[in-house]
C-alpha cells in the first residue's frame, strides 16, 4: 500500500497502469515517487500538524479525519495522518481513503502487509489510540487465543535438554510430513527463534539465551513423528540453568500472517550476468540460519535506502537450470539466487546494483501461497511467464520434471520484448532437447526483423494456440506470472477459454 514507484513507471498510459481489475496501480503526478516522498519526509516539514507532538487519539476523535484533505488512519495501535501521502500512494487516494477515519490494519494486512509502513509514515505519526488497539500488534497475539479446538490439538510444544557441550530444543510438532521448508531457525546474538511452519499457522519458540553459543546450528528433522531439533554448541562448557528467558512471542501458535516478517542479514556473495540487464544475486544465510524458500514462494529484501527502510520481494531461482532429472537438485541450503532485472530509474534495483562483493542486505522469512500439492497429481503443466515473472517457474519446472511421476508435459511460453531479454534461454532450448517432456516457446513483443519466431502479446488467440492438453481429462495446471495486468488478462483469458479456478493459479504479491 504504501511503496511508491517513481512517476516515470509505469508510463502514463501505458497497460501497465490500467488494470482489469483487483489493484491497479494508478498514474502518479509528476514529483509524487517514492524518492520524492522520502525528500519531503526528510525536508522538516511538520507532516502531522501537530509541530512535533505525540498525542493519544480517542475513536471518536480518529473517527473525524476521514476526508482527502484531512485524513488519519490507524494501523495496529497506532494513528498516522496520512493526508500529505495521499498522493504519493501507488494505489491511489481512494484505496487509502477506504481506511480514512478508522483503524485499517486489515485492510492493510490484506493488500501487503510486507510494507514497512512505520519506516514509511514515521514523520506522519500523530499518537496512539488512546484505548486498547483494535488489532493486536503484531507477534504480541496471547497464546493460542482464538483458535477453535481442533487447532488447539495441533498446537506444538517444545522441551529442551543440555549436554556437557549441547543444547538440545525439541519442538514437538504432531505434524505427519514436518520437512526442512517448514523449519526456520535463526541464532544471533545468544537470541534464538526457531519458526515451525504448520498449516496456516506458526509456532514460535523465542528466547534470549542463557549463555552464548557457537555460530552453527544444527537442525534434525524426523519428518514421520514431526519432530523438529534445534541442536546449539555451547560456548563454555558451563551448566545451564534454564534455556533462557522467553521473548514476547515465545510458545506463541499463530495464524502465519499475524506473525511479524522476521529478517536476518546475508551477505552478498556473487553478482553474475544473465542479460543485459538482468543479474543472479548470490546471498549467502548467516551459519546460524536454517532457511529453505519453498518452491513458488518469495523473500523480501529490504535496504535502507535515504533513512527510509523499502522493502521488495523477489524469488528465488536456481543457481542454474538442471538438466538431468534423475535425482532432486539438491540445494547447499547455504544460499539464495535471486534473478533481479535493474531498472535504470529503479529505486531498489538501483540501490541493489550498487551492493559491493561482501555487503549485506536483510532477506525475510519466505511467503506465498503456492503449494507443491497443486503439482504432485499433475500429467500437463503450462507455465506463463513475462520478464523476470520467469522467476517462479524455475523451481517449479525442476520440482515437476523430477518429482512428479504422471507428468506427461511442461510448457513454457515465455513473453518477452526483444531476444536480449530471454532469460537462460540457452539452458531453456538445451532442456528441452535433453527433456522430451519439456517445450519452450518464446514470443516477443518488439522484436527486431531478423525474429523468425513468434511475436505478439498475451491474447486469447496466442493462448488457445499454444494451451492444448495432451490428452482428453489431462490434470493440468497452468501458472502464471509478470507485470500485474499481463497476469490479470491473462487469468482472464485462460477462464474465458473454459479452465477453472484449480486449474490456474497467478503469482502475486
Ligand atoms: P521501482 O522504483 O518500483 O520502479 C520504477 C522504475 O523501474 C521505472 O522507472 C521503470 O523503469 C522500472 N520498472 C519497474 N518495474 C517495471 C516493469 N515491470 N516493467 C518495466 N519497467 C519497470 N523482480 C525481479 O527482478 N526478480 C524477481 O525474482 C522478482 N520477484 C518478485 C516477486 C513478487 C511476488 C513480486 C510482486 C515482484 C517481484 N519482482 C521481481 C519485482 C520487484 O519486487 C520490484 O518491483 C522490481 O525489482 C522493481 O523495483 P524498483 O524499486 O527498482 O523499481
Ligand atoms: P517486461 O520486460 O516489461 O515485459 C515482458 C513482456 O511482458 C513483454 O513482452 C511485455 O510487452 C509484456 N507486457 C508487459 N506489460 C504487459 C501488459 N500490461 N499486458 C500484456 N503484456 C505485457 O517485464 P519485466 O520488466 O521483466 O517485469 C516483470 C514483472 O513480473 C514485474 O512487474 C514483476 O513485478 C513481476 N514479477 C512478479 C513475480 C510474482 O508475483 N511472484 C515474480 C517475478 C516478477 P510490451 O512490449 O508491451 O511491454
Amino acid at each position: 500500500m504504501l511503496n511508491v514507484p517513481p512517476q516515470a513507471f509505469p508510463a502514463p498510459g501505458s497497460q501497465q497502469r490500467v488494470s482489469a481489475g483487483g489493484r491497479a496501480k494508478v498514474p502518479l503526478k509528476p514529483g509524487r515517487s517514492l524518492m520524492d516522498w522520502i525528500r519531503l519526509t526528510k525536508s522538516g516539514k511538520d507532516l502531522t500538524g501537530l509541530k512535533g507532538r505525540l498525542i493519544e487519539v480517542t475513536e471518536d476523535e480518529l473517527a473525524k479525519h476521514n476526508k482527502k484533505e484531512d485524513c488519519w488512519i490507524c494501523i495496529r495501535g497506532f494513528v498516522y495522518n496520512v493526508t500529505p501521502y495521499m498522493e504519493y500512494h501507488p494505489g491511489g487516494e481512494d484505496e487509502l481513503m477506504k481506511a480514512a477515519g478508522t483503524d485499517g490494519t486489515d485492510l492493510f494486512d490484506q493488500v501487503h502487509r510486507w510494507v514497512n509502513y512505520e519506516s514509511m509514515l514515521k514523520e506522519c505519526l500523530v499518537g496512539r489510540m488512546a484505548v486498547k488497539p483494535i488489532a493486536a500488534p503484531k507477534g504480541m497475539v496471547p497464546e493460542k487465543k482464538g483458535l477453535g479446538a481442533s487447532v488447539k490439538d495441533l498446537t506444538p510444544s517444545y522441551d529442551w535438554f543440555q549436554t556437557e557441550n549441547s543444547i538440545t530444543v525439541v519442538i514437538y510438532t504432531k505434524q505427519k510430513d514436518m520437512n526442512a521448508e517448514l523449519v526456520i531457525v535463526d541464532c544471533q546474538d545468544k537470541r534464538l527463534r526457531g519458526e515451525i511452519i504448520v498449516g496456516d499457522h506458526s509456532y514460535l519458540v523465542e528466547v534470549d539465551l542463557d549463555h552464548a553459543v557457537q555460530e552453527d546450528v544444527a537442525v534434525n528433522i524426523a519428518e514421520k513423528v514431526g519432530k523438529v531439533e534445534i541442536i546449539l554448541k555451547k560456548k563454555d562448557n558451563v551448566h545451564w540453568k534454564m534455556l533462557g528467558q522467553p521473548l514476547e512471542s515465545h510458545n506463541t501458535f499463530i495464524k502465519r500472517t499475524d506473525r511479524g516478517l522476521f529478517y536476518r542479514k546475508c551477505k552478498l556473495v556473487s553478482k553474475t550476468e544473465v542479460t543485459h540487464d538482468t543479474k543472479l544475486f548470490r546471498l549467502m544465510l548467516p551459519k546460524s540460519t536454517h532457511l529453505h524458500v519453498p518452491t513458488g514462494q518469495h523473500v523480501y529484501l529490504k535496504k535502507n535506502i535515504a533513512g527510509t527502510e523499502v522493502v521488495k520481494p523477489y524469488t528465488p531461482v536456481l543457481p542454474f537450470l538442471p538438466l538431468d532429472f534423475k535425482e532432486p537438485f539438491s540445494h547447499d541450503g547455504a544460499h539464495i539466487y535471486l534473478m533481479i532485472k535493474i531498472y535504470s530509474c529503479g529505486l531498489f534495483t538501483q540501490a541493489l546494483d550498487h551492493l559491493q562483493i561482501g555487503d549485506y542486505i536483510s532477506v525475510s522469512n519466505p511467503e506465498g501461497n503456492f503449494k507443491k500439492s497443486q503439482v504432485q497429481t499433475l500429467e500437463d503443466l503450462f507455465l506463463l511467464a513475462a520478464g523476470t515473472g520467469f522467476t517462479p517457474m524455475v523451481k517449479l519446472l525442476n520440482f515437476a520434471l523430477t518429482e512428479v511421476s504422471c507428468l506427461r508435459t511442461v510448457k513454457l511460453i515465455f513473453f518477452n520484448k526483444t531476444e536480449d531479454d530471454i532469460l537462460w534461454r540457452n539452458q531453456l532450448e538445451q532442456l528441452a532437447l535433453k527433456d522430451e517432456r519439456f517445450e519452450v516457446q518464446f514470443i516477443l513483443s518488439q522484436p527486431t526483423k531478423d525474429w523468425v519466431g513468434k511475436q505478439g502479446k498475451i491474447s486469447s488467440s496466442l493462448l488457445s494456440e499454444f494451451v492444448k492438453i495432451s490428452r482428453k481429462d489431462s490434470k493440468v495446471l497452468i501458472c502464471i506470472c509478470g507485470p500485474t495486468p499481463f497476469t490479470e488478462q491473462g487469468v482472464q483469458y485462460l477462464k474465458d477459454l473454459g479452465y477453472s479456478q484449480e486449474e490456474i493459479h497467478a503469482f502475486t504479491a
